[in-house]
Order: C-alpha cells, then sequence, then structure tokens
C-alpha cells in the first residue's frame, strides 16, 4: 500500500530530506509540499527543488489548499509529517484532524498548549510524537532508562551538542533522554532538571543538569552521564548525516499510516521497551 504523505515546510532542511526520500520511495508518495508564504521554493516543482528529476508536483503554499487539489488527500492512510515550528504546528494539529491525517511530529522545542493539542488530537487521528526519528537515540533511551535504574546512586547529566542555528534548548532529544532517566527513578523530569548552573552552591542528590552547546554544523550528539564515586559511564550517540532522521520519519510514517486513533511512540515503531 502507498502511504501519502503530506509535507509543510519542505525548504527547511529536513523537509528538503524528507521529500527527496518520499520521491525516491516505491511505497510512500507525496500529496503535498509547502513552504511558508513569499519563499523562493514556493510555485518550483518538489522534485526539481530537492535536486531530483521534475515530478510534476509544485511546491504550495498553502498545505491545506495543496491537499484540496489532491484527489483522495483525505484517504486513509495519509500521513502529515511536521518538522517545522511551534506555531506552524499548531495549524496543522487542526489540519491533520479536519483531514482525518496521521501525524508525525518531528517538531521540537513547543509548549504545553501544543503538548495538550496533541493529546487532543489523539483521540480522533494516529499520532506519533518522536523528538528524534533516528533509531540510535531511541534506542540510547532504553539504555539510559536501563541504566538509570541499574545505579540508582549515579549522578545523571547530560550534553547535547548541535549546530549554530538550532532554535530550541535543551534539544527536545535531551529532554526525551532526562525524561527516561526520570522516570526509571519514579520521578517527574520537571521536578529534578537543571539547565544553568553558576555561583556558588553545590549539585543536590537528584538533580539532573542538562545542557545544549551550540556551534557549527553538528548534526547532533547526546551523552548521557552516570557519576560514580571511582567510576563513570558514558553513553553517547553521535548522528553524522541529518538524512537518518527523514528516513527514520518516512519508517514512522509508514507504521502510523491507516493506525487507530491514539499515542505511539518511536519505541513502538522500533520495537523497543517503552
Ligand atoms: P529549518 O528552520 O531548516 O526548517 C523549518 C521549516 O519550517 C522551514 O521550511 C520553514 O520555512 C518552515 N516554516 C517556518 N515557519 C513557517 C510558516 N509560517 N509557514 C510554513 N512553513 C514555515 O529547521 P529544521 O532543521 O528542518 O528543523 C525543524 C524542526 O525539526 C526543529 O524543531 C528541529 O528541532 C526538529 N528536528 C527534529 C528531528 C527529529 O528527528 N525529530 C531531527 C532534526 C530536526
Amino acid at each position: 500500500m502507498t502511504t501519502g504523505i503530506a509535507l509543510p515546510g519542505v525548504n527547511g532542511r529536513m523537509g528538503k530530506l524528507i521529500a527527496q526520500q518520499v520521491l525516491e520511495s516505491e511505497d510512500c508518495s507525496l500529496l503535498a509540499a509547502s513552504a511558508r508564504p513569499g519563499n523562493y521554493a514556493v510555485g518550483t516543482d518538489v522534485g526539481v527543488f530537492c535536486g531530483l528529476a521534475a515530478c510534476g508536483q509544485l511546491v504550495v503554499d498553502d498545505l491545506e489548499r495543496g491537499l484540496d487539489a489532491v484527489h483522495g488527500a483525505s484517504a486513509t492512510g495519509g500521513v502529515l509529517i511536521d518538522f517545522t515550528s511551534p506555531a506552524v504546528l499548531e495549524i496543522n494539529i487542526r489540519l491533520a484532524r479536519h483531514r482525518g491525517l496521521g501525524l508525525l511530529v518531528g517538531t521540537t522545542g513547543y509548549g504545553p498548549a501544543i503538548a495538550t493539542a496533541l493529546d487532543d488530537a489523539s483521540a480522533q487521528i494516529p499520532v506519533l510524537v518522536a523528538a528524534n526519528c533516528a533509531a540510535g537515540p531511541n534506542l540510547l533511551a532504553s539504555l539510559t532508562r536501563l541504566a538509570a535504574a541499574a545505579l540508582p546512586d549515579a549522578d545523571i547529566e547530560i550534553v547535547e551538542l548541535h549546530h549554530r542555528r538550532k532554535r530550541d534548548a535543551p534539544s527536545g532529544t535531551a529532554l526525551a533522554l532526562g525524561r527516561a532517566a526520570a522516570s526509571a527513578r519514579n520521578r517527574a523530569l520537571d521536578d529534578v532538571i537543571t539547565t544553568a548552573r553558576s555561583g556558588d552552591r553545590v549539585r543536590e542528590q537528584q538533580e539532573m543538569g542538562i545542557f545544549g552547546v551550540r556551534g557549527g554544523d553538528v548534526v547532533g550528539e547526546h551523552t548521557v552521564y552516570f557519576f560514580l564515586d571511582g567510576e563513570r559511564l558514558e553513553l553517547t550517540h553521535r548522528a553524522t548525516d541529518r538524512r537518518i532522521f527523514a528516513s527514520g520519519a518516512l519508517r514512522a510514517a509508514r507504521w502510523l499510516s491507516g493506525r487507530p486513533p491514539g499515542r505511539y511512540t518511536m519505541a513502538d515503531v522500533l520495537g523497543l521497551p517503552g
């Protein structure tokens, strides 16, 4: 079965890679791809824009109108893949609900109102939120959960590195790793997280520092430290190619296609312990 993909933000770093992989895949098709109104990509052929052969579909400036033009865009199994910004995601949650599309959210850095909107939407459509769509970081979350439970006395700190243009800090992946570690110790991340440390005070025992470093073209690195007296365990994932997020997103979209309404995770897609 072909999975139809609705793709906002096709001109973004991730949007472009996802469009390329959709056009090159044999079991996914592009329902519509959009860019911000006035963006240079609008009106160009999606294939040409992605450095591939022309595909006959133009980049639109309004995803909903783009979907209107496609016969069967609301057909069962279509998935909207959102790697944009919190403001655009808010609009796309409504659009996916309205169209009965599955929703795969890769966008990070949104607040509680959008988190609630995602929960509400999952009563009507299948929703998968993945701060990181690649396999390695999701396995890292499972390993973090295991280590946090197995080493209850270890001081846990997380450090992430990303390119200079990343807006949100700490990264969504670092926060997901923090949640995994905190939940393994029956704690809420909000109760233990520290994102800045300065001045004259010592670390509290349950505190968990999560720090972002920004610069250059770093695709993404995450290290979870487990500090004990006399030894230290470090679990690290290094992404060197952004295409791993795009192929992971497509894998998740295929998996999500046609599922009943509800909340799903990358652990479900990858068969990892949740
Ligand atoms: P980017 O800035 O390159 O792309 C964002 C896209 O959103 C652009 O195409 C931009 O034009 C579009 N956009 C913004 N405002 C818009 C509007 N008003 N209307 C239509 N389009 C609009 O960013 P990026 O590096 O591609 O990352 C996007 C998001 O994905 C970020 O939140 C990032 O943290 C996240 N991300 C997630 C993963 C993952 O695996 N889940 C991986 C990489 C990045």
